[in-house]
């Protein structure tokens, strides 16, 4: 099981994204995760201290530099997660049939009041919803609620009850805002910041990530906004989320305390198929290789899990405790990486493909984009190769899924590092401009110096033309590398 795996950046098409923590902080710790083969880190603002966050985005810099790579930055916003205050001592032991009174004012919790982290608790639940604390470790049934600021919870599964839990409401329509104070806080250092992507937790509906864009818009950052899939309700308005969004990630932490947990693996398929159709990038959250946090293998689950995964078709697959608290963080990684690899030998390329819709204003590059991949597949190409400056051909083509190996050239290595996030894209910095033949040459030269394409390979190249217009993908050149 374990042999060591050698880097390479263009080894796996499903990205891996590591989420940074006290196991991961250091240049040297970000640099063997990079060589395991890291695509995005993931920074938690739910556990973040501001002062080391300059320092960790230059360590990415470097590691950057130093590996050629265009690894980039998630910044994840806590959104309205739900938290118990300090408990006495620590913790409470609380078994079945316990009462416990919920109260909206910081105490010392006790049984006869524990604080939650939220004003309008006792006017937003009624008797009979679910309150789940700890990951579903504890669960409560509500009694009652005087509806002002107190609330009267009868425990179901008892157990340790400690402080700064989390709380999941999935039966209740929680009125808190989707950007909480602190997200707004956090939004105003990260916008001062080179991430690529926004991650918001417990979106509901579509208007949440409006109010993201409108602040993202006005600060004139780059970033992207990924929608965390993690509510009974966010189900519900999944459509309109995925349209309003540039990327999704089934948070499958809390999305299995909040719905049926036997439901989560049709959902997880159904949102990836949804998200393919619509060429928007998705991730598959949480538990992917959680018995690494300490031991040094996965389980055969584990194993399977990141495999169907891959099989579904997601774009990237996330480790959160593994890479950030855990004691093997590189090699999580790589065991990953291995698994991606050997999985993606017999994936299903192109099994769903978007439709090509005529009256959209993208219809001509996504012809492009379509035709480029099944010429591809005609010819048996060893790459399709997109010139871009939105990004827009990284997406479309990605989402044909080509098994022929799909490389981005930009001029802006901010781009770079967004499409890094991107299944099958392998990014290059390019910044000619003079005339489109002489780009198509030049890409072709940067990938043959980097053999990734050999004398006698066909390549597809797409762009647009003229060059100096700027304008969609609009035409698509077969070569043979000469
Ligand atoms: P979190 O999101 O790690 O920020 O909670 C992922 C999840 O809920 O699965
Ligand atoms: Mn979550």
């Amino acid at each position: 099981m374990d042999t060591q795996v050698k880097y390479s950046p263009t080894f796996e098409r499903t990205k891996i994204i590591a989420t940074l923590g006290p196991a991961s902080r250091t240049y040297e710790h970000l640099l063997s995760l990079a060589q395991a083969g890291v695509d995005m880190f993931r920074i938690n603002f739910s556990h973040v201290n501001y002062d080391e966050i300059p320092h960790l985005v230059e360590c990415i810099d470097r590691v950057n530099e130093e590996l050629k790579l265009h690894i980039g930055i998630i910044a994840d916003l806590q959104g309205p997660k739900l938290r118990v205050g300090e408990m006495k001592d620590g913790a409470i032991q609380v078994k079945k049939g316990d009462i416990l009174t919920f109260v909206n004012h910081k105490v010392l919790g006790t049984k006869e009041a524990i604080y939650m982290s939220y004003e309008k608790f006792a006017s937003d639940v009624h008797p009979g919803e679910k309150i789940l604390i700890d990951d579903g470790k504890l669960l409560f049934e509500v009694l009652e609620t005087n509806s002002k600021d107190k609330v009267r919870l009868k425990t179901i599964f008892g157990g340790t009850l400690s402080s700064n839990k989390g709380v999941n409401l999935p039966d209740t329509a929680i009125s808190l805002p989707c950007l909480t104070d602190k997200d707004l806080r956090d939004l105003a250092f990260i916008l001062e910041l080179p991430v690529h992507w926004i991650a918001l937790s417990f979106v509901r509906e579509a208007g949440d990530i409006r109010e993201l864009r409108n602040i993202i818009q006005q600060h004139n950052h780059p970033a992207k906004i990924i929608a965390k899939i993690e509510k009974p309700e966010a189900l519900n308005n999944i459509n309109a989320i995925i349209e309003e969004s540039d990327a999704v990630m089934i948070a499958r932490g809390d999305l299995a305390v909040e719905v049926q947990l036997e439901k989560l693996p049709a959902i997880q398929k159904s949102i990836i198929k949804k998200c393919i159709m619509r060429s928007k990038p998705v991730i598959v959250a949480t538990q992917l290789m959680e018995s690494m946090i300490s031991n040094p293998y996965p389980t055969r689950a584990e194993i399977t899990d990141v495999a169907n995964s891959v099989m579904d078709g997601a774009d990237a697959v996330m480790l959160s405790g593994e890479t950030s608290v855990g004691m093997h963080p590189s090699k999580v990684v790589e065991i990953m990486t291995r698994i991606l690899i050997e999985t993606e030998r017999i994936l299903d390329y192109g099994k769903n493909r978007p439709d090509i819709l005529p009256h959209s204003n993208t219809f001509g590059s996504d012809v492009i984009c379509l035709n480029a991949v099944k010429t591809s597949e005609l010819v048996d190409a060893k790459a399709v190769i997109g010139i871009t400056v939105s990004g827009y051909t990284a997406f479309k083509i990605s989402s044909f899924r080509p098994k022929s190996r799909i490389y981005i050239f930009s001029n802006h290595n901010h781009i770079l590092s967004t499409l890094n996030l991107v299944w099958g894209v392998t990014c290059y910095l390019h910044n000619n401009h003079e005339s489109t033949n002489k780009s198509i040459e030049d890409t072709l030269t940067i990938l043959k110096e980097n053999h990734l394409i050999e004398k006698g390979d066909f390549v597809i190249s797409t762009g647009t033309m003229p060059l100096h217009k700027m304008g969609r993908t609009n035409f698509l050149k077969i070569s043979k590398v000469e």
